[in-house]
């Protein structure tokens, strides 16, 4: 079994994160409950920034916060001394609840609307990576209205595609996101977007995909990134002061997963632009990365208590918890694999093969096929690792489940960060027409 971060197996043979006792936790504030480990997340927020310090380059490291947004985690990004993107008004209003820097908010999406372009020019974010025409025309345009030049950066498709294992070269990109680079939109983007009187273009993203275990990609991209940005130079006469390469670091979900250590990450990239830049005579730009799922994905583990079991002989046993999709959609949405034990006998041995049930009503509705577990009773608790990016933050409340709490737990101390979901959370923005209300009988 793989540990993560801080977590241990204790003298009583239980699970202890962050220096507390998960069976404490489970009964001081209910399953499911997300716990993350403090440690661990700040320990990665800084591998990413010390690596690129290490370098001498100039950088932003911006927090995906798309992976898990809640107030609490703007507020290590911002201790951490990281930027944060930002896909939606919700976002960002959590972030500016949070107290988070507006100037080092940047903002991402394929859909941008005119009240959320609005809302961030008000809130004076750092900058948008604009991803269509539509939306240039319109940033351009707000910021007119208001009397403001935003600063852009323009989200380009390199057409490398990176797979988990592979990445390939693609001739031709079929993605919903953003300008394509060998198809003359970049080129026609870069030229509009620089003559454009309230827009401010410092340079070019993009992102090549997620879970990301190898430097090939991130390599390939650069140099394609910067093959783009000379040509810019060549033909336009506009120069770039900012490249940003996205994210998709991958994280270790189970055995066979292989990432590479974050800084081996950073340094491909720093090393692959300053040979590219320093070839082509071109001042180094200021890199930025985006990662989200390598700063929050080992540090969540989610804790569950197992009700009923089913033994279906010379076929499986399904073991359910009392959660399932509604805080943990991956499974169902892309067969994403697990690994887990019994927080409260993570000593004994694992002697029995069964698959984790949700409780919703869905057949896909699985968390983990097959898993070696020891004999699992009711009351038991169940952790599953690897839960911190993606997790609550897909939560629904299908079934009406109630979205669990989340705790931050650090040197023994654990402190809520998300309330769980009461009953009335559930119905607060039901509305019952007048002409169906229940009758009340006067008789
Ligand atoms: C999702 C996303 C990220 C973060 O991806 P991870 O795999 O969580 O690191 C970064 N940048 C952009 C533009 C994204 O869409």
């Amino acid at each position: 079994m793989h540990l993560h971060g801080t977590s241990t197996i204790n003298k009583d043979g239980h699970l202890e994160i962050g220096g507390c006792d998960t069976k404490q936790l489970a009964s001081q504030f209910g399953t499911p409950l997300y716990i993350m480990d403090e440690a661990l997340i700040r320990q990665r927020c800084r591998e990413f920034v010390e690596a690129f310090r290490a370098t001498g380059m100039p950088f932003q490291v911006a927090y995906a916060s798309k992976a898990f947004c809640v107030m609490a985690m703007c507020r290590i990004v911002e201790e951490e001394g990281m930027s944060l993107d930002v896909v939606s008004d919700g976002e960002l209003y959590t972030a500016l609840q949070a107290g988070f820097p507006a100037e080092r908010i940047h903002f991402h999406g394929n859909n941008k609307t005119p009240y959320e372009i609005e809302m961030a020019i008000d809130a004076g974010i750092g900058c948008f990576v604009v991803d269509n025409f539509v939306e240039l025309h319109m940033v351009n345009a707000i910021a007119g209205e208001k009397r403001q030049r935003v600063k852009v950066l323009l989200r380009l498709t390199p057409g490398v595609d990176a797979h988990t294992h592979e990445y390939i070269s693609t001739g031709q990109t079929d993605s919903k996101f953003g300008f394509d680079m060998e198809n003359g939109s970049a080129r026609q983007a870069v030229q509009e977007a620089s003559s454009a009187p309230n827009l401010e273009l410092l340079g070019i993203h993009s992102h090549i995909g997620s879970q990301i275990f190898e430097v090939g990609g991130f390599q390939l991209a650069v140099e394609k990134m910067t093959a783009f940005t000379v040509a810019m130079r060549d033909e336009l006469g506009v120069t770039f002061s900012v490249l940003n390469l996205g994210g998709g670091f991958g994280i270790r979900y189970v055995e066979g997963d292989t990432p590479l250590a974050v800084g081996e990450y950073v340094r491909a990239i720093t090393d692959t632009v300053r040979e590219q830049f320093t070839q082509h005579a071109y001042p180094l730009p200021e890199i930025w990365i985006e990662p989200g799922r390598s700063i929050v994905g080992d540090a969540g583990t989610t804790l569950y208590t197992v009700g009923t079991y089913k033994d279906i002989p010379g076929v499986r046993k399904y073991v359910a918890v009392d959660g399932g999709m509604t805080d943990n959609p991956r499974p169902a949405l892309y067969e994403a694999k697990y690994e887990a034990l019994l927080a409260n006998r993570a000593s004994d041995q694992a002697d029995e093969l069964v698959s984790i049930a949700g409780k919703c009503c869905e057949s896909g509705d699985m968390l983990i096929w097959d898993i070696e577990l020891p004999q699992v009773q009711s009351g038991d608790l169940l952790a599953v690792f690897c839960t911190g990016a993606y997790n609550y933050a897909m939560a629904s409340n299908y079934n009406r489940l109630r979205r669990p709490a989340v705790v931050f737990v650090k040197d023994g101390h654990a402190d809520v960060v998300v309330e769980r979901e009461t009953y009335g959370h559930l119905v607060q923005n039901d509305v019952v027409p007048e002409r169906m209300k229940p009758v009340t009988k006067t008789r």
